[in-house]
């Protein structure tokens, strides 16, 4: 089987879910804001990071291109206005803060490129190997020190001081990180771009009940009607707040002694994996992060009869 740092995490988390998901390829209908969120500022990163590698790409215009590619997105998914204004603001931002800086700096050598990996036991050369795969966001070169790093984009509600020291020992990263080495024969660590969604909420009017309601039960009668914020009103209001703290780069690189135990259990989980006949359910996670999206699946006892508007089966490709 061939495995990705999401299929690994996913195991890790449940392996019942893990098999649903990568197994039988059985997904939910209904997709998650979050992760269509997530999607259009992506997009919008990856258009960024690509218009870089040009040296003649002029900064006004990349945000420009940055918008379009981010507002086709937006469309495909059916994003909500208020959440397009959220990822429009952070990518100006992020123009903003980073733009001149890495165009001066680095080389672009790779945008959003595949990348296929063997895994091998540390202890020994000649027992199983299993493939990995995964994408990168970036990989670029830094001009002063020849130093290749991953570049690593990532969305988030919250970013707690936990999320970002996490950083240090993620799966993905270390994945990563290991395909750069294999194929650069050096990689110093990896760029992570951590990007909070902004909490704010667009404003809205008050309906001619909710006004009248309001006036009677002020004393004087003199009451102003609360009017809605226009989509360039909430966009302005959202671009004035986000700053470096919604935009938070952290350049990571492993300690020797992690980057060792990743290779030993990576290799120990691959292995788990591919030799797992029953997919337990770990139901202590059900829960954690809101409902898991299995839950009525699993609840049905694995069987989609009945369910066929809540989930479907994809191809793995
Ligand atoms: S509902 Fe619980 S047991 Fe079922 S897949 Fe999700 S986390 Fe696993």
């Amino acid at each position: 089987m061939v495995l990705s740092a999401s299929s690994i995490n996913s195991f890790q988390t449940c392996q019942r879910m893990f098999y649903y998901d990568k197994v039988k390829h059985i997904h939910p209908t209904e997709k998650s804001d979050a992760l269509d969120f997530g999607s259009v500022v992506h997009k919008g990163l990856e258009c960024i990071f690509r218009w870089l590698a040009f040296e003649q790409s002029e900064k006004e215009a990349v945000r420009q291109y940055a918008f379009q590619d981010a507002l086709t997105e937006a469309a495909e998914r059916s994003l909500s206005q208020e959440d397009l204004c959220k990822a429009k603001a952070l990518l100006d931002a992020y123009i903003d803060l980073y733009f001149d800086e890495d165009k001066a700096l680095f080389d672009v050598v790779e945008v959003e490129k595949w990348f296929t990996n063997e895994v091998r036991s540390p202890k020994s050369k000649s027992g199983e190997c299993y493939t990995v795969q995964g994408y990168w966001d970036a990989v670029i070169r830094n001009r002063m020190t020849d130093e290749y790093w991953v570049i690593e984009h990532k969305t988030a509600g919250v970013v707690t001081d936990g999320y970002l020291q996490r950083v240090n020992i993620d799966l993905q990263s270390m994945m990563y990180i290991e395909a750069v080495k294999q194929k650069y024969g050096s990689c110093a660590g990896v760029i992570y771009d951590v990007i909070k969604k902004p909490k704010h909420e667009m404003q809205t009017g008050e309906t001619d009940e909710e006004f009248e309601a309001r006036k009677a039960a002020s004393k004087t009668g003199r009451v102003k009607r609360k009017v809605g914020e226009s989509l360039t009103e909430f966009y302005n209001r959202v671009r004035a707040a986000v700053d470096d703290g919604y935009l938070i780069r952290q350049m990571v690189t492993p300690r020797q002694e992690i980057a060792k135990e990743f290779k030993s259990e990576l290799y120990a989980t691959c292995r788990q994996i591919n030799h797992t006949k029953t997919f337990c359910k770990c139901t202590c996670n059900c829960l954690k992060y809101g409902t898991c999206e299995y839950m009525d699946l699993c609840c049905n006892a694995g069987n989609l009869y009945g369910l066929e508007d809540k989930y479907s089966i994809d191809a793995p490709f």
